[in-house]
């Protein structure tokens, strides 16, 4: 396994990680420490080229930044990609070429499960190194953290329609969502439970019948579900999906949900404002996860309280960014990043002294 620094103006570190015996060609990527070693998911794509992996992995690290200061993680943000076809190219041996990469930052990065990996694979990174989360067993393991982005999501949903309407009751609302995965399937078992009407889709068809059948709710096209007549839409799948394509269809007073860069560029986050659409930046709405995360990181034995109490903070800081942005006339995306760089300055400073 060689680990090779790959120079850059933005990031703290960034680290191609390659082995010839496994096939393995990834990326590790510290944006920043600021705040606490650097904390991000693994993710295995079949990225169509390196740079396509490069690019992928220094965004995503960047948004770790961001939702660790936001949900008041003593973390800094960070992010490991690997590229290849994660039913095909996956081994035991390849893992454990990147553990041995992950290892050699002594504790700067911690990784977790992201796209394309399982609590199972984390178990086998962390029989090279301790600096893996989202274990499915061990004393502080935190397991699949989906769930508690889940709920994360609902109760910034919650906020969000507070801050459009007045109320957090969401019965009788029409919620769209996109993507029943892991986070998309707890969600619409939440929502479905708060008396929510549900719109939904998937590119999965089995999954997308077994969600009609389960929620009791209405299925459309992929294509279909930016225009549909809803309250909120809750995009949980893909990132890129509000867009100068897709903003122009959408028929609803809110967006929030938990897929990750879901602006295609910050210019998106400005034209939903313009178009009277209040959107939950997505690095404050799905905090929860790396919530959960984090209890595992930092040992926590009482992890129920510690994550409630983050979830229940990470509700406030995004309230306030709701009302920081109505009060300035600026998009909620523009507020929140301006707050969580505030934070952060604020840490230095305080580091400083
Ligand atoms: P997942 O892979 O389990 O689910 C994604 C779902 O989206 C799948 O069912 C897939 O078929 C569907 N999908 C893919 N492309 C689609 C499209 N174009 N239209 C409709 N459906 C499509 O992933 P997940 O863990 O549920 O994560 C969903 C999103 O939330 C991702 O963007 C992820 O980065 C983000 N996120 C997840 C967590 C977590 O705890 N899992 C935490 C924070 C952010």
């Amino acid at each position: 396994m060689t680990i090779t620094p790959v120079a850059s103006t933005t990031h703290e570190e960034i680290y191609r990680v390659a082995d010839t015996a496994t096939g393995l060609i990834g990326y590790i990527a510290l944006h920043s420490t600021q705040l606490g070693p650097a904390a991000g998911g693994l993710r295995m794509r079949p990225y169509s080229s390196e740079e396509e992996a490069l690019v992928d992995v220094k965004r995503l690290s960047e948004g770790m930044t961001y939702k660790n200061a936001a949900a008041g993680l003593a973390l800094g943000g960070g992010k490991a990609v690997i590229i290849g076809d994660p039913g095909v190219d996956k081994s035991p041996a390849l893992l454990r070429a990147f553990a041995r990469a992950i290892h050699s930052l002594e504790g700067r990065y911690y990784t977790a499960e992201d796209m394309g990996m399982s609590p199972v694979d984390m178990a086998i990174l962390a029989e090279e190194t301790p600096y893996v989360a989202g274990l499915a067993d061990g004393e502080f393991a935190s397991g699949d953290p989906s769930p508690v982005t889940a709920r994360g999501i609902f109760n910034a949903i919650r906020t969000t329609q507070a801050h459009k309407s007045g109320s957090k009751d969401l019965s009788g609302l029409t919620i769209a969502v996109q993507g029943l995965g892991h986070v998309g399937w707890c969600l619409c078992g939440l929502l479905s439970k708060a008396g929510a009407d549900l719109i939904i889709t998937d590119v999965n068809q089995d999954q997308l019948a077994k969600a009609v059948k389960i929620f009791g709710a209405t299925s459309v096209a992929p294509d279909e579900i930016y225009a549909v007549q809803a309250d909120i839409f809750a995009p949980c799948a893909i990132g890129g999906i509000l867009n100068a394509q897709t903003i122009p269809q959408l028929q609803v007073s809110v967006v929030c949900g938990g897929a990750n860069n879901q602006l295609a560029t910050p210019a998106d986050g400005q034209a939903l404002h313009d178009a009277g659409i209040l959107y939950a930046p997505d690095f404050v709405a799905n905090g929860g996860g790396i919530i959960n995360v984090a209890s595992e990181i930092e040992q926590i034995s009482n992890r129920a309280d510690y994550v409630a109490d983050k979830l229940s903070a990470l509700e406030l800081t995004l309230a306030t960014i709701l009302n920081q942005a109505k009060v300035e006339d600026q998009s909620p995306d523009a507020v929140a990043i301006t707050t969580v760089l505030a934070k952060m300055a604020q840490q230095s400073a305080a580091c400083a002294k």
